[in-house]
């Protein structure tokens, strides 16, 4: 029965006039090709809308509007309170436009609705407001060289940014780029994954309305390996902010190599380990927040401590908890604003995924919770909430990201031991230490080898602090201040005083 005081997603959705033409030079525009794609929705496996499918024609007629913009000085040359000003209404208008927002990335991604609602938008706007804050309290320096000379060191902006941005965050991981792009006064061409570009086509219009010059900020949807790899290619891009598996990562530093040496910054895949000593003194918070972060976003969590590394005296106790909080997850509908776990984004995710439920059984891993497709009837592609116990490290599914809602625990004896399989991984994105005795948590946090180390807790985030990985989870860092110096260059300008 239908819930009075909840909203009718329902019927919201059929009213959406849903556009998949890119946005270029603020107008909404077919690809050059006239090609489109169809987009299917992973709630139910039906065509959502076909997109136009941006091709290289597409991406230069995107680039040269930014350059233009740039050359211009349109945007670059605001004031930074003005350039505030018109992020500022941006950030209020993603906010006045949540439903609407919150509906198109669960319609293209199949995140539950609440999440949508409850994390991505008010996260996005918020690094937006942030950035567009930021910008008007941030100095240049005047370096010490003595009285003969003044020796100015400032900060401009790059030029053509290039954001290539991934399916499981779309709105999120476009405002990581967006707000220090924009605000510093660059032009950016957005190219959203070819399974979620909805939201991205909307950002851009929202952006026209609060303000942004057309032409600074344009999106062309499309597969990877034609706008995406043309946009990477472009001799007339300064930089990509690029966001996506280690796979692709590698490709973009060849395109950079390959073209104008444009600046590459990856951010990348992870294979976090979630360190659970016998010493923590509130196990069921630990367990809760090891189910809760692994299935959040049905496991499509660049940062999910997919690696759950218990020591051997609590392990049979903890990893029942565990198992527990996971009946907590089961996929449901995620147009029901209760549903707490969605659909994964496409039948070939799914099939991924289900292949290595597959692997973790043939390597001899014991499932304990889930390891099924669930909900098929429907004609989605939803996962149960699964957990393989007795896991080896040189395990397919401990080495590997599956990006869905699959755990794997690993038993370990000692503090060397544990940091010793932490950090036997390619990844290095996040870890995190469970621990009442405070030498070992600092102890433990300085050896693990991660962008990020977490201590009691997971899921605490602020777009103050830097988010990125080290090893092959990448070599860039959104969020904070720090993602100013991405879409900077420092300049000097040294002035001989007679
Ligand atoms: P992906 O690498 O397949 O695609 C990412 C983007 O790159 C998409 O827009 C895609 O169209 C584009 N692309 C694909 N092939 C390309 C090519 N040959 N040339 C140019 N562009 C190309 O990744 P995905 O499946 O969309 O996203 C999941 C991955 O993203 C996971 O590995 C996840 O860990 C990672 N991720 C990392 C972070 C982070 O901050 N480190 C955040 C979110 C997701």
């Amino acid at each position: 029965m239908t819930n009075p005081t909840l909203p009718d997603w329902y019927a919201r959705a059929k009213a959406l006039k849903l556009d998949g033409r890119s946005l270029i030079q603020g107008r909404r525009v077919a690809a050059a090709s006239g090609e489109v794609f169809a987009k299917v929705s992973p709630l139910n496996g039906q065509v959502l809308l076909e997109v136009a499918r941006g091709g290289a024609a597409d991406i230069d007629r995107a680039v040269v509007s930014a350059r233009q913009t740039f050359d211009k000085g349109v945007w670059r040359n605001q004031t930074p309170g003005a350039r505030k000003a018109v992020l500022q209404r941006f950030a209020d208008l993603m906010m006045a436009h949540r439903d609407e927002l919150a509906l198109l990335e669960t319609l293209d991604m199949g995140k539950p609705i609440r999440n949508a609602l409850g994390l991505d938008v008010g996260a996005a706007a918020r690094c937006i407001r942030w950035y567009a804050e930021a910008i008007d309290k941030v100095y240049d320096e005047i370096a010490p060289t003595g009285p003969q000379a003044l020796a100015l060191v400032t900060r401009e902006p790059m030029g053509v940014i290039g954001a290539i941005v991934p399916w499981n965050y779309p709105m999120l991981m476009a405002a990581w780029k967006l707000g220090p792009a924009l605000a510093t006064g660059n032009s950016v061409v957005l190219k959203p994954s070819e399974k979620s570009p909805l939201t991205a086509l909307r950002l851009a219009e929202l952006a026209i309305e609060a303000g942004l010059p057309e032409g600074v900020f344009n999106v062309v949807p499309g597969f990877g390996h034609e706008a995406g790899e043309a946009l990477a290619l472009h001799m007339d891009v300064d930089a990509i902010g690029f966001t996506g598996s280690t796979r692709i990562g590698r490709r973009m530093m060849e395109y950079g190599g390959r073209s104008n040496l444009k600046r590459i910054y990856n951010e990348l895949g992870g294979k976090s380990a979630n360190l659970v000593f016998a010493d923590f003194d509130d196990l069921d918070r630990a367990a809760k927040t090891a189910a809760g972060s692994i299935f959040y976003n049905q496991g499509e969590s660049c940062n999910a401590p997919s690696r759950l590394l218990v020591q051997a005296s609590i392990a049979d106790e903890f990893v029942a908890r565990v198992a527990a909080q996971a009946q907590n997850y089961q996929p449901a509908d995620p147009l029901d604003g209760a549903t707490v776990m969605g659909a994964l984004v496409d039948e070939a995710q799914l099939k991924t995924v289900l292949g290595f439920i597959a692997s973790g059984r043939e390597e001899g891993a014991r499932c304990v919770a889930g390891g099924e497709q669930v909900r098929a009837e429907s004609g989605g592609y939803f996962v149960a909430p699964t957990i393989f116990d007795g896991v080896r490290n040189d395990m397919k599914i401990a080495r590997e990201e599956i990006f869905g809602p699959v755990l794997s625990v690993i038993r370990f004896e000692t503090e060397e031991e544990a940091i010793a399989i932490a950090n036997d991984s390619n990844y290095g994105l996040q870890a995190a230490v469970w621990s009442t005795n405070l030498n070992r948590a600092h102890r433990v946090a300085r050896q693990l080898r991660a962008g990020t180390v977490h201590v009691n807790q997971y899921d605490d985030d602020d777009i103050t602090v830097p988010f990125g990985g080290v090893k092959q989870s990448g070599n860039g860092r959104d969020k904070s201040l720090h993602a100013f110096d991405k879409y900077t260059e420092l300049k000097t300008t040294w002035i001989r005083l007679d």
